[in-house]
């Protein structure tokens, strides 16, 4: 059996894995990478795309935001349809940051190539990884690469293997606590080759259900529509998604479509799950495999960015002078943001969904909370902060903060920029929108 040495071995070459050997590696800390699927693979899959401007910033941080400085679509705000109108939500007036559209396989393959020029240790097409000796202090990988088994002894095991991966399942039963919520209903999303029919994100709540319009590239539109949990692709061709898609978008009888060849499609279900804690002994859980959340609120690599980020320190400070208490605390720290994710996450669902067992009393409820968020700056600003990843920015510093700090920190003074809620409904009125 082969045998290699490093000090953190990675299972999982998505997103998550590949950052954390990247940061790793710009701090002077070896890693090996080990992947199941190919390269090819990993960088056709198309998931998240909407990037918090923190997210941005630590890619940019880090090398590696080249390309999508170049290629990002940089956004400030988004619009909301019901009841027939629409509404815009400039978050950036509310918050002062942004977010990018830049899809995640774009973001690996950045990652890819930079690990690549940095000749990092990274393995596509490995089988049968398992962890062993987790509960010692020389936990092992063995692995099958290529036909030939090899065994890759390290210091520490960081299970970046997403939800389905190896990692969790070889945590001693009872050692974690699992939290989860299933949602009676799922995304259908296309990829499809047609310009945006907005620069903006457009989430439409309608008595059929959600949809959103979202974009990868100024020629490739994302669009999903709310459908049955266990609905098949069979039962959504061509013709049947742009009509539903028209209809829910609707405005006013307005067409507001761009139609075009559908690329791709797929059926993901809405859940929402969590492990605690994120750690057993040097096996650490990060990204999808300690949680996962709907993509109503765009939060998944975010959160596992998020992880890497803390990891990454905590991992650094260890080699640097052994201390032992950021990867002590990295389950306590990283936990804080994972539930605020998911109360994001589970606000943002139950707002733009139709539930099937929603009678009106609760329908009326949830125009209200609508409309209270396009007329209440103080709702407003509060969901800007939750949707651009500053209220996770706050979290952290709120975490460093004395045992005894006051319960929130006064606002920044609001910018010069702000405009009134009202006036932005003026604005929206000389461009046509309903208000
Ligand atoms: C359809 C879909 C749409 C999404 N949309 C959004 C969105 O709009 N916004 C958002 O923020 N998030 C979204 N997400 C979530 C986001 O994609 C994930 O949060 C993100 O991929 C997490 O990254 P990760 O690296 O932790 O896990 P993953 O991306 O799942 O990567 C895990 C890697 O581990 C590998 N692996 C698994 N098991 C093994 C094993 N035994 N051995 C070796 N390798 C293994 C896998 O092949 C994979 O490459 C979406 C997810 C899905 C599925």
């Amino acid at each position: 059996m082969r045998r290699l040495n490093t000090q953190v071995v990675i299972i999982g070459a998505g997103p998550s894995g590949l950052l954390l050997s990247h940061l790793l590696s710009r701090r002077g800390v070896e890693s090996v990478v080990l992947e199941r699927r190919t390269r090819e693979y990993v960088e056709q899959r198309v998931r998240a795309g909407l990037l918090e401007q923190g997210t941005v910033d630590l890619l940019r941080g880090a090398g590696l935001a080249d390309r999508l400085d170049r290629e990002g679509l940089v956004h400030e705000g988004f619009l909301l349809r019901f009841e027939g109108r629409e509404y815009r939500l400039c978050f950036t007036d509310l918050t002062g940051w942004t977010t990018c559209m830049y899809g995640q396989q774009e973001v690996v393959k950045d990652l890819i190539k930079a690990r690549e020029t940095a000749c990092g240790q990274l393995y596509f097409g490995v089988e049968d990884a398992a962890p062993l000796d987790i509960e010692t202090d020389a936990p092992r990988v063995r692995c099958t690469m290529g036909g030939e088994a090899v065994e890759v002894v390290a210091d520490f095991i960081a299970g970046c293997d997403g939800f389905h991966g190896i990692c969790r399942p070889s945590i001693p039963s009872g050692a974690l606590t699992t939290y989860e919520h299933a949602y009676p209903f799922a995304w259908l999303g296309i990829l499809a080759s047609v310009p945006p029919s907005t620069e903006e994100l457009i989430y439409a709540v309608h008595e059929r259900g959600f949809a959103l319009h979202s974009m990868r590239t100024p020629a490739i539109s994302r669009l999903y529509l709310q459908v049955g949990p266990r609905e098949s692709l069979a039962e959504w061709p061509d013709e049947r998604i742009w009509a539903e898609l028209r209809t829910r978008f609707a405005l006013d009888g307005r067409e507001v479509l761009n139609e075009g060849p559908i690329l791709s499609r797929g059926v993901t279900e809405m859940r929402s799950f969590v492990v605690e804690p994120m750690q057993y002994r040097r096996l650490f859980l990060v990204g999808d495999a300690a949680h996962i959340v709907p993509p109503s609120a765009a939060k998944g690599l975010n959160l596992a960015v998020a992880d890497v980020q803390l990891l990454a320190t905590a991992f650094t400070a260890w080699y640097a002078n052994g201390s032992r208490e950021l990867l002590d605390g990295y389950s306590r720290t990283a936990l804080g943001a994972v539930w605020q994710g998911q109360e994001f996450s589970a606000l943002m669902t139950s707002l733009l969904h139709r539930f099937p067992s929603e009678d009106d009393y609760m329908v009326r409820l949830r125009q209200a909370r609508l409309r209270d968020l396009v007329t209440s700056r103080a709702t407003a600003t509060a969901f800007a902060e939750n949707y651009v990843g500053l209220a996770r920015a706050r979290l952290a510093e709120a975490i460093d903060a004395p045992a005894v700090a006051p319960a929130f920190e006064q606002p920044d003074p609001p910018s010069e920029t702000v405009t009134s809620l009202k006036t932005r409904v003026r604005d929206l009125d000389a461009r046509g929108h309903a208000s």
